[in-house]
C-alpha cells in the first residue's frame, strides 16, 4: 500500500479540474516552493511532490489511470525525476523570471543531470469491442496493431551489423558535460546532458540501414488478447511490454486494452447479475403456467404462479456472470411482462366479453383489456 497524498489534494484542485486550472494551480504552488523564495526545509519535498502530481494529472492517459486505480495505477517505473523532466517548464514558467531549468533540477535531484537513458517505448491503447457473451465467459481475441518494434537486422542497437557504437568524443563516454553556472543561489558546478550523443555516451558511425540507426521499425503485429470472464464495459486490461519498442534496446512500453461490450438484445447486465424481460400472456399470468426462459447457457424453466402481476421478478440463482475476481457468479433475474393480446378472433372477443361481464364490467369499447387485467387483480 502507498501512503502518498492524493494528487488532486496536492495541487488543491477539484477532481474535475480542467487542464488549464491544474496548470495555474501548479504554477502558483511551484513558485511558492521555489528555492529562491522558500528557504524552509520541506520546500524541496513539497516541490517534488507537486511536480509528480502535476506530471501525472497533466497527462490524460495517466490521469485516467489514476482516477480509476489511484496511486497503484501509476507505473512505478515512472520516477519523480522523469515526471519533473516531462513537465513543460518553458511553457509554464517561461515568463515568471524564475529559473525552472537546469539549476533547480540540479538542486533537487542531487546536483547532476543524469545521462538520459534511451527512451522507454510508448504505451499504446487499443479499443476492443467484444460481444456480451465473451465478456460473461471470457475468451481470446486476435488483434493487429501497428507499432514500433525492435529492428531484426541490428537487434535494436541501431548499429550496422558488425559495426559497434563508438565512444562519444565530446563527453568521452560519460554522457555528461560539466560546467560552472551562476544561479541566484550562488555558483554551482552543474552537469548537463551531452548533446552530441544525447547522453548515451556512444555514437553510431555506421547506422543500420533497415532502421536508419533508431533500432526500431514500424510494423503490424498480431497479438492474442486473453479476455478474463466477467470483464465489464469500460474495463482496461494491461499487457506488460506489448507497447512500442524502446529506442536502442530500452524497455518497451505497455499495451492497454480498453474493453467495450456490445449490448445484447436479450440480456441486460447489472454488476454480475443479468436481467431478462420475458413476455407472458394474460391467461398465463392469471391461471399460472410454466415457461421456458433463455439463460446465458441454454434455457431454464420458471413456474409462474396463478395471479402473477406484470413486472414480477423471478430469480435464477447463479445463472449470471462469473465474478471477475474470485469465485462464483451472479444471478439471473427474469422480469415477466404481461402482454395484452392484439388481433383477437371473433371467438376470443366473445369469450373476453363474457369474462368482462363476470367482473361486472360494461361492454364499453375502450380500455376493456386493462379492465380485464384489473378485474383479475381484484379477484386474486
Ligand atoms: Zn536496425
Ligand atoms: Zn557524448
Amino acid at each position: 500500500m502507498t501512503n502518498k497524498r492524493d494528487y488532486y489534494e496536492i495541487l488543491g484542485v477539484k477532481r474535475d479540474a480542467s487542464a488549464d486550472e491544474m496548470k495555474k494551480a501548479y504554477r502558483k504552488l511551484a513558485m511558492k516552493y521555489h528555492p529562491d523564495k522558500n528557504k524552509s526545509p520541506d520546500a524541496e519535498e513539497k516541490f517534488k511532490e507537486l511536480s509528480e502530481a502535476y506530471g501525472v494529472l497533466s497527462d490524460e492517459t495517466k490521469r485516467r489511470q489514476y482516477d480509476r486505480f489511484g496511486h497503484e495505477g501509476i507505473d512505478n517505473r515512472y520516477t519523480q525525476e522523469d515526471i519533473f523532466r516531462s513537465a513543460h517548464f518553458e511553457d509554464i514558467f517561461g515568463d515568471t523570471g524564475f529559473d525552472f531549468g537546469g539549476s533547480i533540477f540540479d538542486t533537487f535531484f542531487g546536483g547532476r543531470a543524469r545521462p538520459s537513458r534511451p527512451q522507454r517505448g510508448r504505451d499504446l491503447v487499443y479499443e476492443l469491442e467484444i460481444p456480451f457473451r465473451t465478456a460473461a465467459f471470457g475468451g481470446e481475441r486476435m488483434i493487429e496493431i501497428p507499432k514500433r518494434e525492435a529492428c531484426d537486422t541490428c537487434g535494436g542497437s541501431g548499429a550496422k551489423p558488425g559495426a559497434t557504437p563508438k565512444t562519444c568524443q565530446t563527453c568521452r563516454g560519460t554522457g555528461q558535460i560539466r560546467r560552472s553556472q551562476t544561479t541566484p543561489l550562488g555558483r554551482f558546478m552543474t552537469t548537463s546532458v551531452c548533446t552530441t550523443c544525447q547522453g548515451r555516451g556512444s555514437v553510431i558511425e555506421e547506422p543500420c540501414s533497415t532502421c536508419g540507426g533508431s533500432g526500431v521499425v514500424r510494423r503490424r503485429k498480431k497479438i492474442s488478447v486473453k479476455i478474463p470472464p466477467g470483464v465489464d464495459n469500460g474495463a482496461r486490461l494491461r499487457m506488460s511490454g506489448e507497447g512500442e519498442a524502446g529506442e536502442r534496446g530500452a524497455p518497451p512500453g505497455d499495451l492497454y486494452i480498453d474493453i467495450h461490450v456490445t449490448p445484447d438484445p436479450i440480456f441486460k447486465r447489472e454488476g454480475d447479475d443479468v436481467i431478462v424481460d420475458e413476455p407472458i400472456s394474460i391467461t398465463q399470468a392469471a391461471l399460472g403456467s410454466e415457461i421456458k426462459v433463455p439463460t446465458l447457457k441454454g434455457h431454464a424453466k420458471i413456474k409462474i404462479p396463478p395471479g402473477t402481476q406484470t413486472g414480477k421478478t423471478f430469480r435464477l440463482k447463479e445463472k449470471g456472470i462469473l465474478h471477475l475476481h474470485g469465485y462464483g457468479r451472479g444471478d439471473q433475474f427474469v422480469k415477466v411482462v404481461v402482454k395484452t393480446p392484439t388481433n383477437l378472433t371473433d371467438r376470443q372477443k366473445v369469450l373476453l366479453r363474457e369474462l368482462a361481464e363476470t367482473f361486472g364490467e360494461d361492454k364499453g369499447s375502450s380500455g376493456i383489456f386493462n379492465r380485464v387485467v384489473d378485474g383479475v387483480k381484484e379477484r386474486l
